[in-house]
Formats: C-alpha cells, sequence, structure tokens
C-alpha cells in the first residue's frame, strides 16, 4: 500500500460527511472508506492458514482493516475459545488451556529495550510463527489494513516484572504494571518503536482496561462484586512521588483510602451506617477529597501514557494512524465515563475504538449494578438503580435488572452510545470507530450473539454517524454465522 492512501485512510476528518450520507439513506454514494475492522489473534491465522483467514473474512463480513492482537499475556484477545463456552463453527476444536502463554506473536528486536527489564518478550505458544511476516504481505496483496492492537495485560512469572507492578494501599505487589513506572513507561515506548520501525503497518491501537484506587475500592464496574477494596492500586513510590509533586497529600489519600476500605466491607456485609450508604460515602469524600484526587491522578498517568506513545509513533511515522480501546466500563459507570474526556484526548487519538458490545452489555450492566448496589447505592434496590442509570448515561428502556443478562441490549444502545461519541468528538479529527460484540463470552443462560442480532447492532452503529466498526474481541470465538450478520448489515449500507 502507498503512503498517500494510508495516509488517506488514517488522516481522513470526513466522518461526519460520510455518515450523512447513511444516514440519510444516499447509501449509493457511502464513503468506501468506512473502515471494516476485526480484531483477531496470531493463533487464528496460524490454525486456518493466512489465505483462507481472510477470504472469510473478506466473504463473511467485507473485512477491510485487522487489528492484529500482536502483543498481550490475555487470552481474551490473544487465545483460542474460552474453556467452558462452545467451540466455534471454524478453527481448531480445542482449547488452549494448557498452551496459551502470551507476549509478541511478532518477532522483537533487543536494540530497542535497553531501557527496560522486560525484554525478549516474544510469545513461546506458535513457535516460530510471526503474525506480521506471515499476515502484513498477504493482507497488503488484498488492499486490506493493518493495525497492530495491544493491550496492558501481563503475567506474574515474567522475569524482571515486579519491579515494574502497582502497589496496593497496604504495599503489596499487584499483578498490573505501574504507569509511572518508568520501566513500564519505556516497555511501551520501547514495543511501539519497533513494531512502527520494523514493520510495514498502518497503525497501532493500544487498550487499558482498569481504573484507579477509588472506582476499584467501590467495585465500580462490571465484575467488581468480588474486588477487595484494601487491594486497590497505585501506591508505589513513583505514584507517591507524582502526587506529592501535584500537592496531594499522600498520608491524608492513604488515610481515606483506610477509611474507605472499612466502609466498603461494612457495607457489603450489612452494617448500615447512620445516615445511609450513599451519605456516609459523600462524607468520606468530603472528609478525604484526596480519595478523588489519588482516582484522577490515575487516569492523568494514563492520558500522560497515551500521549507519550501517540509522540513516539509519530516522530517515527507520521502517517501511522494512533487510537485506543475504551474499555466497556464506560457504558456502565458514570465515574468511569467522566474519565473519558473525549475532547481531553482527542488531539492525541487519530481513532478511538469506543466498546458498545450490545450483546454482553445486559450481563455485564447487570453485574456491575450488583457490586455497586453493594457499596455506596445499598439503599437502593437494584431495579431502581439500574433505571437511574438508563436515565443518567441516556439509555432507553433496556429491561429489567433480572431480564438484561438474558436479552442483551438491544441496538439502540449502540445507536445513542455511536452518536453520543460522535457529539463528544465535535470538532475533532479524530475517527470514531464503535466496538461491536459477536460471540463474547457470557453465561451459558445469558444472551448469545445472534445473525439478527448482529446485524442490526452494525446497522445502528453506522445510523449513529461513525468512521467504521470494530467487530469484537476475537475472530476465534466468532460463529461465521454471526460474522455474516456484519456482513448482511455492510452490504445493506453498501459499504462493501
Ligand atoms: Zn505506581
Amino acid at each position: 500500500m502507498s503512503e498517500t492512501t494510508r495516509r488517506d485512510f488514517f488522516l481522513q476528518s470526513t466522518g461526519a460527511l460520510a455518515s450523512a450520507a447513511v444516514t440519510q439513506g444516499q447509501t449509493q454514494s457511502a464513503n468506501p472508506k468506512k473502515t471494516v475492522g476485526i480484531q483477531i489473534g496470531a493463533v487464528s491465522f496460524a490454525d486456518e492458514g493466512v489465505d483462507p483467514v481472510l477470504d472469510n473474512l473478506q466473504s463473511k463480513a467485507s473485512v477491510n482493516t485487522l487489528f492484529i492482537a500482536a502483543f498481550t499475556y490475555g487470552r481474551g484477545i490473544a487465545g483460542r475459545q474460552v474453556p467452558g463456552q462452545p467451540l466455534p463453527d471454524h478453527g481448531k476444536q480445542e482449547y488452549d488451556t494448557s498452551t496459551f502463554h502470551g507476549g509478541s506473536y511478532a518477532a522483537l528486536h533487543s536494540q530497542y529495550y535497553a531501557d527496560t527489564p522486560l525484554k525478549n518478550l516474544r510469545a513461546p505458544d506458535l513457535g516460530s510463527f510471526d503474525v506480521f511476516e506471515q499476515v502484513l504481505p498477504a493482507s497488503r496483496k488484498r488492499g486490506m489494513k493493518n493495525i497492530a492492537w495491544f493491550e496492558d495485560v501481563f503475567r506474574p512469572d515474567i522475569p524482571g516484572i515486579q519491579q515494574l507492578q502497582e502497589r496496593d494501599l497496604h504495599g503489596r505487589n499487584r499483578s498490573t504494571l505501574c504507569l509511572n513506572n518508568p520501566g513500564y513507561r519505556n516497555f511501551l515506548l520501547a514495543l511501539v518503536e519497533d513494531y512502527s520501525r520494523s514493520w510495514d503497518l498502518d497503525g497501532i491501537m493500544w487498550g487499558s482496561e482498569r481504573q484507579g484506587a477509588f472506582a476499584n475500592a467501590l467495585g465500580s464496574h462490571h465484575g467488581g462484586r468480588t474486588g477487595d477494596p484494601g487491594r486497590v492500586t497505585c501506591f508505589c513510590d513513583f505514584c507517591k512521588k507524582k502526587a506529592a509533586g501535584e500537592g496531594i497529600r499522600v498520608e491524608r489519600a492513604q488515610s481515606g483510602f483506610l477509611e474507605l476500605e472499612k466502609f466498603v466491607r461494612a457495607a457489603r456485609s450489612g452494617k448500615r451506617p447512620v445516615d445511609g450508604y450513599y451519605v456516609e460515602l459523600w462524607r468520606l469524600m468530603l472528609t478525604y477529597p484526596e480519595l478523588l484526587a489519588w482516582e484522577n491522578l490515575w487516569h492523568d498517568s494514563l492520558r500522560e501514557t497515551y500521549q507519550a506513545i501517540y509522540k513516539k509513533i509519530k516522530s517515527i511515522k507520521p502517517d501511522m494512524g494512533v487510537g485506543w480501546h475504551i474499555w466497556h466500563n464506560n457504558s456502565f459507570s458514570p465515574v468511569y465515563r467522566a474519565e473519558q474526556d473525549l475532547q481531553r484526548i482527542a488531539p492525541y487519538s487519530d481513532f478511538l475504538k469506543i466498546v458498545m458490545y450490545h450483546d454482553c452489555a445486559g450481563e455485564r450492566m447487570a453485574s456491575y449494578i450488583n457490586s455497586v448496589s453493594k457499596t455506596q447505592y445499598e439503599d437502593v434496590p437494584p431495579n431502581e438503580l439500574l433505571q437511574f442509570h438508563y436515565r443518567i448515561l441516556g439509555y432507553g428502556d433496556e429491561g429489567t435488572y433480572d431480564r438484561i443478562p438474558h436479552t442483551g441490549f438491544s441496538s439502540d444502545y449502540v445507536l445513542r452510545e455511536t452518536k453520543r461519541a460522535r457529539a463528544g468528538l465535535a470538532g475533532a479529527k479524530t475517527l470514531l470507530l464503535p466496538g461491536i460484540d459477536i460471540d463474547i463470552p457470557t453465561a451459558a443462560d445469558h444472551s448469545k450473539s445472534t445473525p439478527k442480532g448482529t446485524e442490526d447492532a452494525v446497522l445502528a452503529a453506522f445510523h449513529g454517524g461513525p468512521d467504521g466498526v470494530i467487530l469484537s474481541r476475537k475472530y476465534s470465538e466468532m460463529k461465521l454465522t454471526n460474522l455474516a450478520g456484519a456482513g448482511t448489515a455492510i452490504r445493506q449500507l453498501r459499504l462493501s
């Protein structure tokens, strides 16, 4: 692909115009440059062969952009199907329980890693199979674009990793890495420099599905019910020093989080404060404003990391697109949504993948409600709390607390979220790419992706005026029949 084509693709800022054509039904003039992306791990190419996979992606869903999970220690984007879930209608018919390790699925070059203790993180899973070497020439020949996609998920047994790990409220190591630790920051910059210089990529996308200590202590995310409020992060020396430098009283922050830990433990055991849970939390926030300052410090550090990665890549190849995966918690927690200030991150975001996974949203929203209804909102019955969240997050009625795990969210949620994000990015050149879920695992009796549901979600996304979509979270767990549902929508929109 020529440099010009790549620049056209990633620096186009005509999303609003192009989407207006779709919205008004002028599909005959639909913009062929809309991104139809898919997240895919190296294991799929290794298992099924590069060309057969690309054939499937193009014939079933008119995919024109690969988001290749190149570096992670997480099975969520790099493994095969999750054990316990039905195997899809393609790929190796087995789980990778004992063989999954993670790391970089493309060759790494040691000269870039001088300033970090993390070295030689090549994934051993697939032997000498190099996903960039194998896939990039083949996909480029077909006119497809290639984005390296990676996330900040690590395993605890990597040599040298302990010194980069976050420290919790009580000083214990966690498995997550600290964004303020120069050894980790330098690793991220080394990896993107290595990928940018070593391969002919069209872009890089990074994602961090994490938040600060205040939100985590309150279990303010799906799956948060079992979180330990004493294990919140980060209280390492780098973070303390940074906080002190910004005028945050570190001792007061620690005292506040110890009180918050007590509050959460008492709430979960049903010990109601005299003035109720919600009032008591406000009293804590007023007494210890450092609680919010510490939360914000974590997100400032994330934004600084975005900026540093962006600057590094642009200093090497200005035409490469640089963007971020925004966690699904953005759809559930108003606190997390407040922390995703799109205008603020737009100047260093060529594109944003904002997760709008409609099918698993029901299960996940219920899980979030279940968690926060045992901390600050314990005086509110879960279904009333859910209805409150629909109002403040701008959703229609997606159903009751008991029902939504079984029904998922509707395509109307995808439409509303796309419109909201588009409006949030007003005036910015950042491309908006909603993340659409296909067969993301849910519990056995919960809602599952269907061809029609997928088709409706993709149509709804495009009616909200984005610059494309990213089918998520990985090809290896998607049924081809459901992937074809996305294809039906793409063809209806004449985007293929
Ligand atoms: Zn730290």
